[in-house]
């Protein structure tokens, strides 16, 4: 079935009778050529590479839950390449370029909205920080301009430009950047990978991983034990826990990250803003809601819902950027499990056990990383050599210390990027 504005007169036109489901929801199979565990967004997206650039279609994505149940349908859908350490930003480049052609690629609408990015600074300190990473995204063949205040107020005039603590000196413009219908992007990789051959199986809890002999033969689940000389680990926050089946003790902690949501309201805000001293960034949504989120909620928990005092933290940062926000009313809030990684950056490798992969470590920013980090573990999992732009996400460089991207300068904490 092919998605086209006639089609959409068409259905309109007949009662909407001919539109059928988007993907098969099939039965296990004794066996398969390979094995994703969860269909998040990175599991969806590493199977659809994997059948449509490794003609490899004999494979099964397991979810425990249902397709966009995780956090690919919780995050406040930002999509940005403006990373500044070698390793994350060719990563992130080649992941922006995805996104960029993602939508005729999959013959779906995820409302990919590049209405740009502003990341604000507050001293003269954080513009200098701001110009070297923008240089380094121009290097890299992306896009940066650095705003003085009044550019930045051009842009969002509503803002509090003289507040004591954080006066506004300027910000850093990425035009490229933007926001995605989330759900959408899951529906879109199940759909692509369903078409394709793959075997989408919800309901489906992974609960062991056969090895025999250094190698892996399958995976035990609720529904069943299937067997598979290749088994991708594509957990997100649960990644400690299913790699500990393969006796992995992974260098990931799992933390909440919890988002927000207002009420509709009319088109206000066009751009992502994020104050990052304040630990707050807002888009609006094409309902008309404002989307919004801050940090991390800082003890690991595998709860997926967050804490009041970081909702009043969240709140009170937001209303010192932009008063105006202070007269909407907040519908929603949820939270989302991390799988945070000492320095902040991902992990993309095999591991020491035979036809064992592992996607994991993306922190609070995988969701821009959904059709890169697809298309590098399709590759890596295909082929069984490390794609290009992913090389540098290296499980080993927590043992040895070599390769470490510490994209925030805080250092090796779990928290703390
Ligand atoms: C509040 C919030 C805001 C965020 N904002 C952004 C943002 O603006 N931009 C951005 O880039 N990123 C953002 N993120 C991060 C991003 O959402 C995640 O990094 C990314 O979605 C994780 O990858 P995934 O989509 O594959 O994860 P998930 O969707 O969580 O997929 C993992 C799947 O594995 C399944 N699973 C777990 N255990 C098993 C098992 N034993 N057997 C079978 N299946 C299993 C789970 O049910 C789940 O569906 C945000 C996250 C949160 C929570």
């Amino acid at each position: 079935m092919r998605f086209s504005g006639l089609r959409v007169l068409r259905e309109g036109l007949t009662g909407n009778k001919g539109w059928a489901p988007h993907w098969r929801d099939a039965e296990p199979k004794a066996e398969y050529d390979a094995i994703i565990i969860g269909g998040g967004g990175h599991g969806l997206s590493t199977a659809y590479y994997l059948a449509k650039n490794h003609g490899m279609t004999n494979i099964a994505v397991l979810e425990k839950g249902y397709i966009g149940g995780g956090n690919v349908g919780r995050n406040t859908t930002i999509v940005r390449a403006n990373y500044m350490q070698p390793g994350n930003s060719e990563f992130y480049s080649h992941s922006l370029k995805l996104w960029e052609g993602m939508e005729q690629d999959l013959n779906y609408n995820a409302m990919h909205s590049q209405r740009g990015i502003i990341n604000l600074c507050h001293s003269d300190g954080q513009r200098d920080a701001f110009a070297r990473r923008g240089n380094m995204m121009i290097a890299q063949g992306d896009d940066a301009e650095l705003l003085d205040r009044e550019g930045v107020r051009k842009y969002l005039p509503y803002l509090d430009f003289d507040n004591v603590r954080f006066p506004i000196y300027g910000g850093l413009l990425h035009r490229r950047g933007g926001t995605a219908r989330h759900d959408a992007v899951a529906w879109g990789y199940a759909r692509g990978a369903s078409d394709r051959g793959v075997d989408i199986i919800q309901q489906c809890e992974v609960t062991g991983i056969d090895i025999e002999n250094g190698q892996v033969r399958g995976v035990q689940t609720t529904r069943g034990a299937i067997k598979a000389k290749k088994v991708g680990i594509v957990v997100a926050g649960r990644s400690g826990q299913v790699a500990a089946m393969a006796g992995m003790r992974l260098p990931i902690e799992s933390h909440i990250l919890q988002a927000f949501v207002t009420e509709g309201i009319k088109p206000v805000i066009d751009h992502v803003v994020s104050f990052g001293m304040g630990h707050f960034y807002i888009s609006q949504s094409d309902k008309g809601g404002l989307v919004f989120g801050g940090d991390l909620d800082f003890y690991a928990s595998y709860a997926s819902r967050g804490n009041m005092p970081m909702m009043e933290h969240v709140m009170e940062a937001g209303i010192t950027l932009m008063p105006m926000i202070g007269k909407a009313k907040v519908l929603r809030s949820w939270g989302g499990i991390m799988d945070m990684t000492p320095d902040g950056s991902p992990i993309i490798d095999k591991t020491d056990t035979e036809g064992l992969f592992i996607d994991c470590g993306w922190c609070y920013g995988g969701f821009k990383a959904v059709p890169g980090s697809g298309f590098s573990f399709a590759h890596l999992m295909g082929t069984g050599n490390h794609h290009a732009p992913a090389a540098r996400f290296r499980l080993d460089r927590f043992r040895t210390g070599r390769g470490i991207m510490d994209e925030e300068a805080t250092g090796s904490q779990h928290n703390l990027h």
